[in-house]
């Protein structure tokens, strides 16, 4: 098993992962590039402090501005025809906790994500204004 198998649905939102789970995300290959990777690491973010993410990965994968595409799909920011709502809504949840963190807010990936959320916010109130408009 490497990360292309592992499936992040299993880490659980707003509880520490069980020894076991992360012992096999410890021990399994991890290519520190893809969107499994970047999934997970979210995940872990939650409960695992950087130094320790850092290690199991080899990288920080938020200052990782490569990822923005993966992040992008992650968090539901571009338009997909299948998106999968569950995992939209685990990575939003994570990551609006990362963005008020004091030590995370300023991560290539957090800042991106947070620049996305306000765009997208200040269009629905350009489509509100309008939408009033007689
Ligand atoms: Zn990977």
């Amino acid at each position: 098993m490497n990360c292309h198998d592992f499936n992040a649905d299993n880490i659980p939102v707003g509880e520490t992962p069980a020894k076991e789970l992360l012992l096999q995300i410890q021990e399994m290959p991890k290519c520190g590039h893809c969107g499994n990777c970047l999934y997970s690491y979210i995940m872990l973010a939650q409960n695992i402090d950087d130094e320790e993410l850092k290690s199991l990965f080899g990288d920080d994968l938020l200052e990782d501005t490569a990822l923005i595409p993966e992040l992008n799909e992650l968090a539901g920011l571009v338009s997909n025809p299948y998106p999968n709502r569950l995992r939209i809504a685990r990575v939003n949840k994570v990551l609006q906790g990362i963005s008020l963190q004091k030590e995370r807010g300023n991560k290539a990936l957090i800042k991106h994500y947070i620049n996305e959320c306000i765009k997208q916010y200040e269009g629905d109130m350009l489509e509100e204004y309008f939408n009033m408009a007689p």
